[in-house]
């Protein structure tokens, strides 16, 4: 039987082909389901009422009761506009509207009782609302509901076509008219009895209707809870069955090449962190199961060191072992780093990027097939099929954000015997959104920097500093450190960005002029070799400046730069700001971060300036991040799509609920790990859907 809920919304009351066009570009509303999915953003109180003596500009939303006296057209052009004057029993504010004149006259008359609802605003020293929400009393009283006012988000081009979130309201009440009992519910009814939810139809209800706000808060969790209980049943059914069926290598030994390794090249002792995350990682590689880490650890803590001895532990048993990072220049240094590392030990390491040569390609495909190449290192050119492997052991994925769970999984589909695998991610993520995004994996944490690093002091400048901030500089070029200017480059605005840096690299080459001092420049319309160049200038210690975006945001290790200047740092996500400045206070050095900005900021702008002004901790700053701006936008502009469809629940807010979901999936799958039970019918069921449709976790990536 089709589900009625798959419906094409143009088959609802109240929609037509137009409007059915409309709510898909829109709000990509196609099907019944999705109008039903589409949450209400915010609830009014609807039962209290506003006297016009009592509104002040600086309440939210308010509602009033009264009459409108009269219309009148006001100024002329782009500032004509309509004004109504609307009176109750203690005083007169103005109605003011921009937009849909005629629409306004035609629709309200005089005299006439009417609420109005929105936002007081004053201008010339009147109280007035700017479009307000107007609504005949009796419409009220046939509402579905009018305690609670749902709230929906619309566009610019749905308001202009009279689609406004009541509109949405009233065909979200067609809707159930419409479905009357024909939603399914999504949860067993043994689970919802066991665990108190509300169930399908009344908690959707509820939340486009509510009528108290106990039923309303009941129906939110209801909805939030299975939101998140399917992400954590679909992966950990993915982590139970992987760890079923796929059998791991077992590295049993720690051999010769760990042990030299450790007591000949080692410079310094590990962190009790790295130590502890080490022996983690063996029982793993030991089980005879597959190993699917996450490793943590904010920047600098060592994880590179960490992967290293596991790659070692790897070889040692016979088998090859591969890092794979997002980007050339990341690969580079992972090569540059490990081959370092590794001096005197006889390991044949390679690099293997887009950009290497066909001979050394061929050279690489025959090492890997015949084993004789141990380690090798690179980008996605890695996963790629020519790739053969004689022996692939493990897999080391850096910076971990690029890759989805999808292209984890094609890791392991080219040996019969997956590799081990271990992620590690360029900064701290919260739990929740570890425990989303990861959630199919192990998860070890290194909580600990290593000794002596004092930390990073932050400051923050605006362009009216530049002259000190130049001072600065040179006081620290002369004591022989290096520094880092990055500038934002955001793909909207890529133009004006290299405009930007254009200017900001004449600026600096005039202040620090050759040849008393070296500039050097990186940026993505650079080609590879070029980029390499610079890089290669600075890393090397021959320039004094680097300028660069945010190419260099991850990984990149010269101990000697002790300055990170942050041009624009207001156009910067908290975590790649915390990012960035982990690039410096890796020497022994005191090292400093500069955040400049104009002197204008967003609220959210100064906060984040002040969060990282205020704390160096990446595990603290990764939730203030998330807390701050929700999870869709986290990790910068550039992965905005990092959130796949959460469409109730809030990572930031709803942690209980998530580990409550989890912890109630994880026993699902302990007792019925395949769910073949008659109870859990509806549980295999809804993860087919989920698996088929619902998480685009390529978008991860
Ligand atoms: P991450 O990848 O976690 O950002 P890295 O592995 O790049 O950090 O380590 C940062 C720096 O710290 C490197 O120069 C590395 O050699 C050094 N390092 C790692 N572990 C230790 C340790 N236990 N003691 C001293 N220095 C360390
Ligand atoms: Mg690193």
């Amino acid at each position: 039987m089709p589900d009625i809920l798959d419906t094409e919304i143009k088959f609802l009351s109240g929609v037509g082909p137009k409007r059915s066009e409309l709510l898909k570009k829109e709000l990509g509303i196609e099907t019944f389901r999705d109008l039903l999915y589409y949450f209400p953003y915010k609830y009014i109180d609807r039962t209290k009422f506003y006297k016009i003596s009592e509104l002040d500009p600086g309440l939210p939303h308010v509602q009033i009761r009264g009459v409108i006296t009269g219309f009148r057209t006001e100024g002329g052009g782009r500032n004509k506009r309509l004004t109504a004057s609307f009176r109750d029993e203690t005083g007169i504010i103005k109605l003011v509207w921009f937009k849909g004149l005629k629409w306004i006259i035609d629709s309200y008359k005089p005299n006439k009782e009417y609420i109005v609802f929105g936002r007081p605003g004053i201008f010339n020293e009147t109280i007035n609302i700017v479009h307000p929400e107007i609504e005949d009393p009796l419409n009220l009283e046939n509402r579905i509901s009018s305690n609670i006012q749902a709230h929906y988000s619309t566009t610019e081009k749905l308001k202009n076509n009279y689609i406004s979130s009541k509109t949405l309201n009233k065909l979200m009440g067609n809707l159930f008219g419409q479905v009357k009992t024909g939603i399914k519910d999504s949860m067993p009814a043994w689970m919802r009895e066991r665990y108190r939810l509300m169930n399908l139809h009344d908690a959707l209800f509820t939340c486009h209707f509510p009528n108290d706000k106990k039923d309303l808060e009941k129906a939110r969790f209801r909805l939030k809870f299975e939101e998140l209980f399917y992400i954590q049943l679909s992966l950990l059914s993915i982590k139970k069955k992987r760890s079923n069926k796929f059998r791991g290598h077992v590295f049993s030994v720690v051999g010769q090449y760990f042990n030299d390794f450790y007591s000949n090249n080692l410079p310094f002792a590990l962190t009790s962190a790295q130590k502890r995350v080490m022996k983690e990682i063996r029982k793993d590689l030991g089980s005879g199961r597959q190993m699917n880490r996450l490793l943590q650890g904010d920047v600098g803590s060592g994880k590179t060191l960490v992967a290293l001895m596991s790659m070692l532990i790897a070889i040692d048993n016979g088998y090859q072992a591969c890092i794979m990072a997002p980007t050339e220049i990341l690969s580079g240094q992972h090569y540059n780093t490990i081959t370092q590392f590794l001096e005197n030990l006889g390991i044949d390491i390679c690099l293997l990027t887009g950009s290497t040569k066909k001979s050394e390609r061929e050279r690489i495909a025959g090492g890997l097939s015949d084993g004789s190449i141990k380690i090798i290192i690179g980008t996605h050119a890695l996963i790629e099929d020519t790739v053969n492997f004689n022996s692939l052991g493990l897999v080391v994925i850096d910076e971990q954000h690029r890759f989805g769970v999808a292209q984890r999984a094609r890791l392991w589909k080219k040996d019969k015997q997956p590799p081990h695998v271990l992620v590690m991610t360029a900064t701290p993520i919260p739990r929740t959104l570890a425990m989303t995004l990861y959630g199919d994996l192990d998860v070890s944490i290194i909580d600990e920097l290593p000794p002596g690093r004092k930390p990073v002091r932050t400051i923050h400048f605006t362009d009216s500093d530049r002259l000190r901030l130049f001072g600065f500089m040179k006081k620290q070029i002369k004591d022989g450190r290096q520094v880092y200017i990055v500038y934002p480059l955001i793909k909207e605005s890529e133009k004006m960005d290299y405009k930007d840096l254009e200017e900001g690299v004449e600026a600096i080459s005039r202040a620090f002029p050759s040849p008393e001092f070296a500039v050097s420049v990186v940026h993505g319309k650079m080609r590879p070799a070029e980029k390499e160049k610079s890089m290669k200038l600075f890393t090397s210690g021959q320039a004094n400046i680097l300028i660069a975006t945010t190419v260099i945001e991850v990984g990149v290790d010269v101990p000697n730069a002790s300055v990170m200047i942050i041009e624009s740092s207001e156009r910067f996500g908290l975590s790649q700001l915390h990012q960035l400045r982990g690039r410096v206070g890796r020497g022994a050095k005191q090292s400093y971060c500069v955040l400049m900005s104009s002197n204008k900021l967003s609220n959210e702008a100064r906060k984040r300036i002040e969060i990282m002004t205020g704390s160096n901790d990446g595990f603290e700053i990764a939730e203030a991040d998330l807390q701050l701006r929700g999870p869709g936008d986290l990790g910068g502009t550039q992965q905005s799509g990092i959130g796949f469809d959460l469409r109730i629940a809030n990572l930031g807010k709803d942690g209980q609920i998530l580990e409550y979901a989890r912890r109630i999936a994880d026993d699902i799958l302990d007792d019925d790990p395949f769910l073949e039970s008659e109870n859990n019918f509806i549980l295999k069921e809804e993860l087919k859907k989920i698996k088929k449709t619902e998480y685009d976790w390529s978008k991860i990536s």
